[in-house]
């Protein structure tokens, strides 16, 4: 149901969405205006749009945690007037964006849709309208009741809405940039947006939003590969104030269980390090005790990240060493979903 009276944010923060060609071909950052002048059809949607945009629009390979503040302060502030809120985004690192900001926008009763493109607005053959468009028709979309049907932080790309902490960006050029291998598809828009209500979250009634300014940054990711050495592994664990290491091994959660490594690693844990372990696969989950490469990892006190991505697994590491919990405050709080971003 459109609720003619509806008002959506619409945050630009940079990426290729708004992004112009000059004449050496390099893409540069433009004015936010001129979105709405290359899609009038925003003009023809029957509910308000208000704007905002970075001061200086970035490429998403420059986000980082002062810049994801920045957008909970933005919904923050304009978290009581608008119905639902559209943040215009790079795809580089749209994924942990959408990671982030779940944790840090809690008791989310309205939509926050991260989208963009593959092609600058411009093109003729730009993917941007279609995803623009869409995503902000489903940040207004209510029930008979005037509530958000998508109380929570999704990426719309392609058609696809999609749970933000699940989304991996899975392809460098094509189109349909997105995929959650371990969620299901929250709507689909083809003539019609189908939403499947049942996977969506549901809103959190009698609570009030809440939002969250802090994390920590201290946390590393190791992707394990054959030939990996003692001295990078040390390296790691050494860095100071390191507090998180998402280890990415292999299949179900497999590392070499040579002595040397798994002295390291156990040298890592003692020191304070939570270590979590996150597949390097892009669809399926960790299980520690399928084979014994995992049993070992789990022995030691290697925590297992289940069916969580990497880029979820380093915002929610962020979030929780943010927040001051310690040890086993952290090591418990991995284990449950804070925003579905894990199954449990
Ligand atoms: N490099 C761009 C970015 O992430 C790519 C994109 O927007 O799709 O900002």
């Amino acid at each position: 149901m459109l609720d003619f009276n509806a008002s959506v944010l619409l945050i630009y923060t940079g990426g290729t969405i708004g992004m112009t060609e000059d004449s050496t071909g390099a893409l540069r950052s433009f004015d936010f205006n001129y979105l709405k002048e290359n899609v009038p059809e925003i003009n023809r949607l029957n509910f308000n749009i208000d704007s905002i945009h970075f001061d200086t629009p970035i490429d998403s390979s420059d986000m980082n945690p002062d810049k994801w503040k920045l957008l909970v302060k933005i919904i923050e502030e304009n978290y009581e007037k608008q119905d639902g809120f559209v943040i215009l985004h790079g795809t580089d690192t749209m994924a942990y964006s959408a990671s982030a900001l779940s944790f840090m926008l809690e008791n989310l009763n309205k939509p926050v849709i991260l989208t963009g493109s593959q092609l600058p607005i411009g093109k003729i053959r730009t993917d941007g309208k279609e995803n623009l468009i869409t995503a902000l028709e489903i940040a207004v979309d209510k029930n008979e009741k005037g509530e958000a049907l998508v109380p929570e932080v999704c990426i719309f790309f392609q058609n696809l809405l999609m749970r933000g902490n699940r989304t991996i960006k899975i392809n460098a050029d094509n189109f349909k940039a997105f995929n959650t291998f371990n969620y299901p598809i929250l709507a689909e828009a083809g003539t019609y947006i189908r939403y499947r209500h049942e996977l969506i979250l549901s809103r959190p009634y009698n609570l009030k939003p809440k939002f969250h300014y802090l994390l920590d940054p201290n946390v590393t990711v190791i992707r394990i590969f054959p030939g990996i050495s003692a001295e990078i592994l040390r390296a790691t664990i050494n860095i100071p104030h390191l507090k998180g290491i998402i280890l990415e091994t292999y299949g179900a959660g497999n590392a070499p269980t040579e002595k040397w490594f798994l002295d390291i690693i156990k040298e890592g844990i003692d020191k304070g390090i939570i270590i979590v372990n996150v597949t390097q696969c892009a669809s399926g989950s960790v299980e520690m005790n399928r084979y014994q490469a995992g049993k070992t990892l789990k022995n030691l006190g290697v925590l297992s990240g289940n069916d969580i991505t990497t880029e979820a697994a380093v915002a929610k590491l962020m979030f929780l060493f943010g927040h001051g919990l310690n040890r086993e405050e952290v090591k418990y709080n991995m284990q449950l979903s804070l925003a579905g971003e894990i199954t449990v």
